[in-house]
């Protein structure tokens, strides 16, 4: 009887964290069950450590799926504002930053992750770590959870293996998507809802670090610098993204590269596509040009090094010189403004693809939304079953959005699995 539970949860994310403290509130026996060593690892490694856990700008317009309607569903049943009073409650105060993301005043994850078990802690929600659902059953009674006992990577002599079925009357899968498997992500969460009958869409990483074709990046590995950022095929523009830019061996990544990658890969799929970085978007181009011209008189007889120095991070005027057809050691040619402003003003970048799930933030694609009802997560397919997180094909533009969309669907989920 000791494994008999009324609300199982598997994952301890985000999303099922948020849910077993709404299952437990509403009066449920819930117990959780997460494969790794602790509670909430994610979590911690989201925002740099800071957790960007919400945006104060949640709206429909930032979410990705195949069925629109149902992100407008989901918030009328639990408002944005919602999600902030339960933090609130919990005991989180939290800052905001640019572009409306809140993060908590420490600035730190942990935080975020401890006001969620102090509260599991004082309702006495037990949670297994260490435990790896394989499978699962459902009956007339509920569900059968297969776990198994996992070893930590560090200790060898830990037990492992240890097989465990808990009884459940409900089930909540907050498994998460497959990204960073280093730290819980995988496909098994998928695996399970198909077992169970959901359709299971088409997986891709989104919010990613991409790579880029030509070798002149690998010669701006480590600058960041700030940048407008044009998506386009030819003369369509497809999406646009403001902030740091960070190049890297492979490519480029930094929240701007980040916030363009979900469109750059779904347009990869039907033919060629490029960035278009301004490295001077406080300046119309002509304005620039001029500025160019003049500096470039100033500098007449002089090594164009001389005149690169102090305008731009001195990689990025290398780059840009080779691509105006301006040797650096050479004299400031005459009439080099409109190339060299061209080349710093629209500096293209030919997509090649990403860093897949290891390096990416969310998991587009997942379970079918027409299978899951919004206002409470529940499986239309299987009675008693929940569906929460980013196993749904469902997922966000980073800025907090995907972590807000995490919360509420554990809020509503545990709200309706743990009622009597
Ligand atoms: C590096 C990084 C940074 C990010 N930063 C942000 C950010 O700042 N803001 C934002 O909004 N979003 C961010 N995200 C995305 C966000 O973390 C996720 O969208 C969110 O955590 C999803 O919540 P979830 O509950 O679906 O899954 P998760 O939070 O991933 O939780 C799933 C849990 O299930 C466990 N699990 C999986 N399979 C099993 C199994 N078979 N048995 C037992 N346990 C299992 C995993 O160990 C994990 O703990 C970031 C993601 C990454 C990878």
């Amino acid at each position: 009887m000791e494994n008999k539970f009324d609300v199982v949860i598997v994952g301890a994310g985000a999303s099922g964290l948020a849910a077993a403290v709404e299952a437990s509130r509403a009066g449920a026996s819930v117990l959780v069950l997460d494969k790794n060593h602790v509670p909430g690892r994610r979590i911690l490694s989201t925002g740099s450590g800071k957790c960007n856990f919400s945006n104060l700008k949640i709206t429909p317009a930032a979410y990705h799926s195949s069925s629109p309607v149902f992100i407008k569903k989901v918030f009328s049943a639990l408002p944005p504002a919602e999600v902030l009073s339960f933090f609130e409650k919990l005991g989180l105060l939290w800052v905001r930053g640019e572009k409306g993301r809140l993060f908590p005043r420490s600035l730190k994850a942990q935080d975020v992750v401890s006001v969620l078990l102090h509260e599991l802690e004082f309702l006495n929600v037990p949670i297994h770590t260490l435990t790896e659902v394989l499978a699962v059953s459902a009956g007339k009674d509920g569900f059968s959870v297969e776990s198994v006992k996992v070893q930590p990577k560090w200790d060898k002599k830990a037990p492992a293996g240890e097989k465990t079925v808990y009884r459940a009357g409900r089930l909540i899968l907050a498994a998460g998507g497959a990204c960073y498997p280093q730290i819980g992500g995988g496909a098994g969460g998928y695996g399970i809802l198909q077992s169970l009958g959901h359709a299971v869409s088409p997986l891709y990483p989104a919010i990613v670090p991409l790579k880029v074709k030509g070798n002149y990046i690998k010669e701006l590995d480590g600058v960041r610098l700030d940048a407008e950022l044009k998506l386009r095929r030819g003369e369509q523009l497809l999406r646009e993204a403001a902030g740091e830019i960070l190049f890297t061996s492979y490519g480029v990544s930094g929240p701007a590269v980040l916030d363009l990658s979900r469109a750059a890969l779904s347009a990869l799929r039907e033919g060629p596509v490029y960035i278009e970085a301004d490295f001077i978007p406080e300046h119309e181009f002509a304005e620039f040009e001029r500025f160019l011209a003049e500096r470039a008189a100033a500098f007449a007889g002089r090594a164009f090094s001389h005149f690169a120095c102090g305008l731009l991070n001195e990689k990025v005027m290398r780059a840009a010189a080779a691509r105006a057809g301006i040797a650096w050691s050479a004299m400031v040619p005459p009439g080099c403004a409109r190339g060299l402003a061209s080349a710093l003003k629209s500096f293209t970048l030919e997509v090649a693809g990403s860093l897949g799930f290891e390096d990416a933030m969310v998991t587009a694609g997942g379970c079918a939304l027409s299978e899951v009802e919004p206002a409470s997560f529940a499986s239309k397919k299987v009675k008693g079953l929940y569906i929460t997180g980013e196993l749904l094909d469902i997922d966000g533009d980073s800025g907090g959005f995907n972590l807000h969309l995490a919360w509420t669907s554990g809020i509503l989920a545990g709200r309706s699995a743990g009622k009597p």
